[in-house]
């Protein structure tokens, strides 16, 4: 046994479906810009060039449904739909065709975003932690083991705020699909059981305030609610 100076804070978790066990977490990756008509209403040049990725910390995830404080520093909060692809058995250099033995399951979370701290870290050449790996910033919907996932390369993935639609697009329309991805986050680091994959948004992005019911899901794989609440 480890002696630490203090008790080391608890793994953070996931929901399982179907099931009281929990997925241990480790690290969470997001794909940036990985729909086209997303990449063009942030005013991006949508051509494949490499896909570039970020993280959040592990504990910024949470179980829903959920209620959220609408976040400090920020008077720009915005949602954005995603595929999570959650990683059971580790590995490097992981090729295409191997990929899927190497995912547990999937799910459906949103990128919280802090669009305003995002966006001056862009015009600064600064990291984009502060826009994007705040506290509570990556609900996710209990983890779907992969065998009962229909697919991961086909289907609606949707959010609605307070009831009204504003993203409404297809897996297929993943300009690096999670073959493509993975394999490629693999090349630059060890991937690990625990780590989970934030795929990337499609178009409609927006901000959302205080008393906003925010869903969304993947058709085959869930549903998600979150209502944020008053700033904390
Ligand atoms: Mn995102």
């Amino acid at each position: 046994m480890t002696a630490y100076a203090f008790p080391p804070p608890e793994r953070a978790s996931l929901a399982i479906k179907g099931s009281d066990a929990r997925f241990p977490l480790r690290r969470i990756f997001c794909v940036g810009r990985n729909y086209e008509a997303h990449a063009i209403e942030m005013g991006n040049d949508p051509s494949r060039e490499p896909p570039f990725f970020f993280t959040k910390p592990a504990d910024a995830a949470l179980d829903t449904p959920c209620t959220i404080p609408y976040p400090t520093l920020t008077e720009n909060l915005h949602y954005e739909i995603e595929l999570i692809i959650a990683i059971g058995k580790g590995g490097a250099n992981i090729a295409e065709a191997d990929v899927m033995e190497h995912v547990w399951g999937a799910s459906v979370g949103i990128d919280l975003t802090r669009r305003d701290l995002q966006n001056e870290a862009k015009k600064m050449g600064r990291p984009w932690d502060w826009g994007k790996a705040f506290d509570q910033s990556a609900p996710i919907a209990p983890i779907v083991p992969i065998a009962e996932v229909p697919s991961v390369e086909s289907a609606r993935i949707w959010l609605a705020v307070n009831g009204v639609t504003k993203q409404d697009a297809d897996l297929a329309d993943l300009i690096w699909s999670v073959r493509e991805h993975v394999s490629i986050l693999s090349q630059s680091m060890t991937l690990a059981p625990g780590d989970i994959i934030m795929t990337g948004t499609p178009a409609g992005v927006g901000a959302i305030v205080a008393g906003d019911v925010v869903t969304g899901g993947v058709d085959g794989i869930g549903t998600i609610e979150v209502t944020i609440g008053p700033r904390s």
